[in-house]
């Protein structure tokens, strides 16, 4: 589905902003319109054109670093925890006792 079709679809305004996007060439401004993908391969799903959304260039390169942080810190928050865990991991408790 293109830029094209999913304004027919969906309309003019942003996703996730709601605010009016700039369909004008060329593309790749930050108010430009750009396809979101709302089921992404981070979820372990295939990507699917009925979870197509437009957003701003700028709206959704934000979602994009926003969700990479918030993976990052999971990611650390779950190491530490790890490290802090008295029992040992998964992948090495066929010792009991
Ligand atoms: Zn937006």
């Amino acid at each position: 589905m293109s830029v094209k079709a999913l304004r027919a679809t969906f309309g003019p305004l942003c996703h996730w902003c709601a605010l009016p996007m700039d369909f004008d060439e060329p593309a790749g401004r930050p108010e430009s319109a750009t396809i979101e993908h709302l089921n992404d391969a981070t979820l372990g799903s295939v990507r699917k054109q009925s979870h197509r959304r437009l957003a701003h260039g700028a709206c959704n390169a934000a979602r994009n670093a926003f969700r990479q942080q918030a993976e990052s810190q999971f990611k650390a928050w779950i190491a530490e925890r790890v490290m802090q865990a008295d029992v040992p991991s998964p992948g090495f408790s066929d010792k009991h006792g």
